[in-house]
């Protein structure tokens, strides 16, 4: 479809980045393209709206850059997930496997109440550590997962799978 093409189009493979093996899907050439940036923010705002947001989730650091855009066209507020230390107030901390060892991702304890629907941003779905840890994290902040919507899903890595229990009845949608 043509929303599909125009955002792979601005998406480059980066060989061996950043270990030997890995390929790295660059999308600073979609945020610098004025036209394909605006696409992909509407987007994820109408995503924002067929699921019933009232808020927007973006995990640090690309989730930040496509987060706050379509959480500011749907009129909804934007939260932001980060690594463990850098929020300054009470925070709620998940630790989660990576392929070694692990990491660690927290949200202010206060930041989302009792009637609020998230939609959590990202730009990459690859294993699914990440966005299956900031679930439990909303959760646990007292709110409801409306969904998660990704740029891209790296289907290879089954992430999906990893985060079926995680999102129950709620979408993931991968643009
Ligand atoms: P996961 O937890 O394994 O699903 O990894 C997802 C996180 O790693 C996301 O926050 C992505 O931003 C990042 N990530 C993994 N692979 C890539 C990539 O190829 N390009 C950009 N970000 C990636």
């Amino acid at each position: 479809e043509k929303l599909r093409d125009l955002l792979l189009a601005h998406i480059h493979d980066v060989p061996d980045y950043p270990k030997p093996g890995v390929m790295f899907k660059d999308i600073t050439p979609l945020l610098a393209d004025a036209g394909a940036f605006a696409a992909l923010t509407d987007a994820l705002a109408e995503l924002c709206r067929r699921y019933g947001a009232t808020k927007v989730v973006g995990l640090e650091a690309r989730g930040f850059i496509l987060g706050a855009p379509a959480a500011v066209r749907a009129g909804v507020g934007f939260v932001p997930v980060r690594k463990a230390g850098k929020l300054p107030g009470a925070t709620l901390a998940q630790t989660y496997e990576l392929e070694y060892g692990t990491a660690e991702i927290e949200i202010h304890a206060d930041a989302l109440g009792a009637g609020d629907r998230v939609l959590v941003i990202d730009d990459v779905l690859a294993t699914g550590g990440t966005a299956e840890a900031s679930l439990q994290l909303i959760r646990r902040a007292g709110a409801e997962v409306a969904g998660v919507a990704v740029l891209m899903e790296l289907s290879f890595l089954t992430g999906r799978d990893r985060l079926a229990s995680a999102l129950g009845d709620a979408p993931l949608e991968a643009l």
